[in-house]
């Protein structure tokens, strides 16, 4: 019998590394205290894995703040900025690169593949020396050991590294990471023969850069590595993982090649093909991870559908060479349901975090193994059956609603372009009208007032005069500064998904269900359980009253179906589509009440819906299909003089333009601060765009004020490739992280770069 976990969450089952860290770095707790934190934690972690029976269990997946990072120091591939003088990196180096310093700002930061994590983005150059930095993964695997614990230690891969790195700035323009494998296997090749002294039996490297769309000359880069490692591997067991799709059939062809390399592990939740491709032929004699249990969501496996197919691949690859195994690390799921107390009995057994889902591994291998644990089994099979046939999750007339919409398309009757000129004659708007994103500060006092409303320890009434005496503040601040397009601020909000998610049916909310999104952040999305429904109005007594207290246009403002899908752990009984067509309803009607309470500019933001593009090519045209079809559904219904606006938080979508264009809003806001010249291409290149566009003009996730000469530039820079009056100003997102004494010399700088503007044109 054997199982294998690919990775397991760090921040604790209460955020403990989180509140460790913060301590450390606010200058609080000492690097002990912290140092304190983590060795439990990881005590705990491999006893919890190895009490479940669990024959594989990970080491080295802990880090302070990430693995790339850790793999980064461990090959010695610190940023000279870092004045770093050799030897083995500590705290200082390590979180320097990680968050910056007083003096050096940190490395970039980028989303691991397709999830919510946040990865350090290594930076290479020619001039980079690699060297054996940091003995992380050989003292976890010995700290394992002394407590009684065998673990397989798991390396990010060579050539995935390589190929997640960046060119350091400065780089010749011809340079390649992947260049640097010659220079960067001797290192590897160190850690392993340590590794392999220290007693390890097995290694895992992580390559999930496989389920990529690899050219032959990146694939043969796995091919180059693993053959000049061989000899070092000689004598180990070595896994080499892949996770978050399925891999091409040239990269299964490549991968399972692979020399020094004893197993494979494959996502089986993720992408259709990797069954066909494992029965098309699978290596004799080499083992098979078998992905089945999800590290991606939260919901319950199901055991007697998996042990179905955890046969059938017995069958092919042998008996003794079958390894039950997560489909990506636990990293990114919730860490423990023990700690759930607010979910009633019946949820709860729907549901399986990172703990259960250890449990849930060690199930399968025993009973495939002939030890099957009857009553567990049982239990799953009667939570899925109520899951099934919960009145909870079925709502007939949703789901018929849903239906009804894939088959046909949904548009607004009239072009852009006529839709602009009947809203201008009703706005009035000056060219290079002014707008912000949604949100402004949200002050210690204003969290303070949402939470004891929460806990009822003030009644609505008082709740209700509080964010109405913050949003009139707002609105005098607006027109005070002159903006011409208002938001209330969205006090109300404690954020973009939570808030709508609570107000819809469907959705559950968690007490400890965190992820980490980066560093210590982390983050607790809605759990979608059922058919969604709008039971009543979300917004409109907040807008009505916001748009009372003004006679400019006051935004509605709601967060889009795509974005609350994406950040949220979505049911896994129906295609993800059907769930994101039923949200897209429920905001539909959202949007029209907001039309008939007299709102005349609606903003649907679809912060998140560049993130949720598959990796692979061949799924991303299907899902942009139904993600933008979403979004038109919800605004599909209003009339022409309704001015939509939807807001992105990325500018990278010079490959998704059509997609987006496609949306048919009428005004898209989108984050532009740090790459004007990437979004400017794309006009440059002649796309044609006819709706409204607001690209950025200052970055809100600084507290840097920008003055007025700097926008006005960059408002010109854009005139130069987009037609006058189309363009908008705004800031790049909402201001809700920033503080009021930046807000507003920020705001003030924006509206007389704009009113500047307006006289020269
Ligand atoms: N309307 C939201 C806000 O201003 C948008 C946030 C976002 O794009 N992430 O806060
Ligand atoms: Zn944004």
């Amino acid at each position: 019998m054997a199982s294998h976990i690919v990775g397991y969450p760090r921040m604790g089952p209460k955020r403990e590394l989180k509140f460790a860290l913060e301590s450390f770095w606010d200058g609080k707790s000492t690097a002990e205290d912290l140092q304190k934190v983590a060795t439990d934690l990881r005590c705990s972690i491999w006893k919890q894995m190895a009490d479940a029976g669990t024959k594989y269990i990970p080491s080295n997946t802990f880090a302070y703040y990430d693995q790339v990072l850790d793999t980064t120091a461990m090959v010695g591939a610190v940023p000279a900025r870092y004045n770093w003088n050799g030897g083995e990196i500590g705290f200082d180096t390590y979180f320097s690169m990680a968050r910056g310093n007083a003096t050096i700002g940190a490395m970039e930061m980028t989303k691991w593949f397709d999830t919510n994590y946040h990865f350090i983005v290594p930076e290479l150059s020619a001039e980079t020396k690699f060297s054996y930095a940091s003995h992380k993964a050989v003292s976890e695997y010995k700290e394992a050991k002394a407590l009684g614990v065998e673990t397989v230690p798991v390396l990010v891969g060579p050539v995935s590294y390589l190929l997640l790195s960046k060119p350091a700035k400065g780089a010749e323009k011809s340079f390649s990471c992947l260049s640097l494998l010659g220079s960067l296997l001797p290192v590897y090749k160190e850690v392993i023969a340590e590794l392999k002294a220290a007693g390890a039996s097995w290694i895992q490297f992580d390559e999930p850069t496989l389920v990529m769309d690899l050219d032959a000359e990146k694939l043969s880069a796995f091919t180059d590595a693993y053959s000049q490692l061989e000899s070092t591997l000689s004598g180990l067991n070595v896994v080499v993982e892949t996770y978050f799709a399925d891999v091409s059939a040239e990269a299964y062809k490549t991968l399972t090649s692979l020399k020094g390399v004893t197993g494979f592990g494959f996502d089986l939740n993720r992408g259709a093909k990797t069954l066909d491709l494992i029965k098309s032929g699978f290596p004799s004699g080499k083992y098979l991870f078998a992905g089945i249990v999800d590290g991606r969501n939260i919901w319950a496996n199901d055991l007697a559908s998996s042990l179905e197919t955890l046969t059938a691949l017995e069958g092919i690859v042998g008996k003794d060479k079958l390894v039950v195994s997560t489909s990506c690390s636990l990293l990114h799921t919730a860490v423990d349901l023990v700690n759930e107390t607010k979910f009633d009995q019946e949820l709860k057994s729907w549901m399986a975090f990172a703990a259960q889902k250890v449990l849930e591994v060690n199930a399968l291998a025993k009973a495939l193994a002939g030890q099957k644990d009857e009553a567990f089994f049982s239990a799953n099979a009667a939570a899925l059956a109520s899951r099934k046939s919960s009145p909870r999750v079925t709502n007939e007339a949703v789901q018929k609603a849903a239906t009804a919409v894939r088959g046909s398309d949904h548009r607004r009757a009239t072009n852009v372009s006529s839709r602009l000129d009947a809203q201008q004659k009703k706005l009035n708007l000056p060219i290079l009208p002014t707008t912000t994103i949604g949100s402004f500060p949200q002050t210690i006092e204003l969290r303070r007032v949402r939470r004891e409303y929460k806990a009822k320890k003030i009644s609505e009434a008082d709740y209700v005069e509080a964010i109405k005496k913050e949003i009139l503040k707002v609105v005098k601040l607006q027109e005070e500064l002159d903006i011409d397009v208002l938001v209330h601020g969205e006090p109300e909000r404690n954020d973009m998904v939570e808030y709508f998610g609570e107000q819809l049916s469907g959705f559950a909310f968690s007490v400890n269900g965190w992820v980490q999104s980066y560093g210590s952040r982390c983050v607790k999305p809605p759990i979608i359980y059922g058919d969604v429904s709008r039971p009543k109005a979300m917004t409109v007594f907040w807008s009505s009253m916001a748009q009372s207290m003004t006679t400019r246009p006051m935004k509605g403002m709601l967060t889009g179906p795509v974005t609350i899908l994406n950040w949220s752990f979505v049911r896994d009984d129906q295609p993800r589509f059907e769930t994101c067509y039923q949200i897209a309803l429920a905001i539909k009607d959202e949007v029209e009440d907001l039309e008939k309470a007299g709102i005349t500019v609606i903003q649907i933001d679809e912060a998140a819906l560049r993130e949720g593009v598959p990796l692979r090519k061949s799924e991303q045209a299907f899902y942009l299909d139904w993600a933008v079809h979403s979004f038109r559904i919800t605004s599909c219904g209003v009339q022409d003089t309704t001015q939509i606006h939807t807001h992105m938080c990325y500018s990278n979508f010079n490959d998704i333009i059509h997609s987006i264009i496609d949306m048919d809003a009428d005004v898209i806001t989108i984050e532009n601060s740090r790459s004007d010249e990437k979004l400017l291409s794309v006009f440059r290149e002649g796309v044609k765009y006819g709706a409204g566009i607001g690209p950025g003009v200052y970055d809100i996730h600084s507290p840097r004020i920008p003055s007025t000469e700097e926008i006005a530039d960059r408002v010109n820079k854009m005139l130069a490739v987009l037609e006058t009056n189309i363009l908008w100003v705004n800031p790049d997102c909402g201001l809700k992280t920033r503080k009021y004494a930046e807000v507003k010399p920020a705001l003030t700088a924006m509206v007389s770069a704009a009113k500047l503007l307006r006289k020269e044109l």
